[in-house]
């Protein structure tokens, strides 16, 4: 996933395919940093750079609104949003950890579509080789939490999911130094309860993943301006007063 196009080569006539590639293209510069967080973006500049009318750039930066990459500024400009700060992290690691040991439990409880093998091959697909770990993690990360939300069949948490962009704003935050061996281990003991129908365990593994992936995003974090800590969410018996 590491290709990177600097100009926009295909256009028709109307102008709409170019607009999915203007998205692609701009999403990968906002997230990769080459335009950077809480910064304008000047369509008549772009329009320049990619060789394509305002019309498709106008359409893709609408699309990139929708992904809380960018917010509407006065003049009808768009600016890019602003990375996370430990709060933004704490709220999407609080919601994740709400619906994704749930999502692991039902994933290893469905006897007849259960995605385990599914979620195997897709660890095994992950290339610890490739030229861009941070994208490789990506889009790794992305399709095996993706798959195991999917097979629970409840389209209100799905959407729910989507509609906070997790992956996305997370994926800004990656650095190269990513820890990827402790996420790809945790990945195959939630796979591996997954397959072998053990919701218990598969509930658990995931919270452990959540957990220690909130644990390493927020310690790479400025510790200036530090809200309330993450709830502990848990199985009832494990919780503590
Ligand atoms: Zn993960």
């Amino acid at each position: 996933m590491a290709k990177k196009v600097e100009k926009i080569n295909s256009q028709n006539s109307n102008g709409r395919s170019s607009t999915s590639e203007v998205y692609e293209l701009l999403r990968q510069k906002i997230l990769e940093h080459s335009i950077a967080p809480a910064t304008k973006v000047n369509i008549l500049q772009l329009s320049k750079e990619l060789g394509v009318s305002s019309t498709p750039i106008r359409e893709a930066l609408r699309l990139l609104q929708g992904d809380n990459l960018l917010v509407a500024t006065s003049n009808k400009g768009y600016a890019t949003t602003e990375t996370l700060d430990r709060n933004g992290v704490r709220d999407l690691f609080e919601l994740r950890l709400l619906i994704e040991p749930w999502a692991a439990r039902v994933a290893a409880s469905n006897r007849l579509q259960n995605p385990g093998l599914d979620l195997q091959e897709e660890i095994k697909s992950f290339n610890p080789k490739s030229s861009s770990i941070q994208h490789e993690m990506f889009g790794h990360d992305t399709r095996f939490h993706t798959a195991i939300l999917a097979s629970t069949e409840n389209e209100t948490v799905i959407q729910a999911f989507e509609q906070a962009h997790c992956h996305l704003h997370l994926f800004r935050m990656f650095r190269d130094d990513w820890d990827w061996k402790t996420s790809i281990a945790q990945h195959k003991a939630i796979a591996r309860a997954i397959a072998n129908g053990e919701p218990a365990a598969a509930e658990e593994a995931m919270r452990e993943h959540l957990n220690s992936a909130y644990s390493r995003f927020i310690s790479v974090m400025p510790k200036s301006a530090q809200g309330r800590p993450l709830t502990k969410v848990g199985p009832s018996k494990l919780i503590r007063n």
